[in-house]
């Protein structure tokens, strides 16, 4: 095989995969719609006027359509009060129609609404993004209930590359309730040996040596270097960094890892952009599906993509 091929074959490849999960969930709703005439359908509020933010919800709109859901979108001016954002939410709530509710988040620097208190005013079987009390909770206590979809996303790429993950040792470098504890909470419960790294933790680069799976959500372009990473460790690489490109006035995107050195020596990686982002959606709308089902006592084969 050619140096070139080696290195493809070492690429995990998340928007090929998501591509799969969509097209698989849009033909189990239109299996609900003909056996159970419904519907599932996510309400996705934002406040405030980030174009970023603005940009991802619009991707979670289009896909939720593309894979016959119902999607509505709540935009919020970024002075709203907090009580008038949960109110929007208890609405949501009250609403037979809506199976999963999502605010986009970070909410905006100048407001001065708790993000926790907003998060928490979802109810739990509509929260989508898992990150309600309720089901950060589950996750922790190794229960069912619905979990964050990027560190879902990042569990189905690692589980299918079909290694016996029993007591592998995985680092986690990144500590936040969006990613980093609920990954470390995933890996445990496939019995890996978690080791979960943040900004205070001495010696990264030998906690990053030791590591036969590494998951990089740190949110710093480039930061694990090649020379850090075990011969033949799996990495996956969450960060989503916008730096500046030499030759051209658009921003470039790159992950938390150094990409072209680390696929040298690992055995397999994720790319960015390519690998966790598109999953990130596909396990929204896997989410939205499964609280459907859930919350009208329906079985479905939706159960099997639980992890
Ligand atoms: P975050 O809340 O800012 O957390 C970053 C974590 O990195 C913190 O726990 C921080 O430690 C740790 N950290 C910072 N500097 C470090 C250092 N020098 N050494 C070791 N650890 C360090 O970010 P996040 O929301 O988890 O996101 C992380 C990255 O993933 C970002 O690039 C974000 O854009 C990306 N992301 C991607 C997706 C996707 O769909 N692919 C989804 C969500 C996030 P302390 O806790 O000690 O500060």
């Amino acid at each position: 095989m050619s140096t070139d091929s080696i290195l493809r074959s070492k690429i995990i490849d998340g928007k090929k995969r998501s591509l799969t999960i969509r097209e698989w969930i849009k033909s189990e709703i239109l299996k609900l719609k003909e056996s159970y005439n419904f519907i599932p359908g996510l309400a996705v509020i934002i406040v405030g006027d980030d174009p970023a933010s603005h940009i991802y919800v619009k991707n979670k709109e289009k896909q939720s359509i593309e894979s016959g859901m119902n999607s509505w979108k709540y935009i919020l001016p970024s002075d709203v009060s907090e009580k008038e954002i949960i109110e929007q939410i208890n609405k949501l709530n009250e609403d037979s129609m809506v199976d999963g509710i999502l605010v986009q988040l970070p909410l905006p620097k100048t407001s001065s609404v708790s993000e926790r208190n907003v998060i928490n005013a979802i109810s739990p079987e509509k929260d989508v993004d898992g990150l309600t009390i309720i089901n950060s909770g589950k996750l922790a206590c190794g229960e069912d209930g619905l979990f964050p979809a990027t560190p879902s996303g990042c569990i189905i790429l690692i589980k299918e590359l079909s290694l016996n993950l029993a007591g592998k040792k995985a680092l986690v470098i990144g500590r936040s309730n969006l990613v980093g504890k609920p990954i470390a909470s995933m890996l445990l419960k496939e019995n890996c040996t978690v080791t979960i790294a943040h900004s205070k933790t001495k010696n990264l680069i030998q906690e990053c040596k030791n590591a036969d799976i590494i998951i990089a959500a740190i949110g710093i372009p480039n930061f694990v270097k090649g020379d850090w990473v075990k011969k033949d460790s799996i990495i996956i690489d969450v960060g989503i960094n916008r730096i500046d490109n030499l030759d051209n006035p658009k921003k470039r995107i790159v992950g938390d890892v150094d990409y072209e050195e680390a696929i040298k020596v690992c055995k397999a990686i994720t790319p960015v952009p390519g690998g966790v982002g598109p999953m990130t959606i596909a396990c929204l709308l896997l989410n939205t599906l499964k609280a459907s089902c859930i919350r009208r006592n329906i079985e479905s084969p939706i159960y099997n993509f639980t992890v």
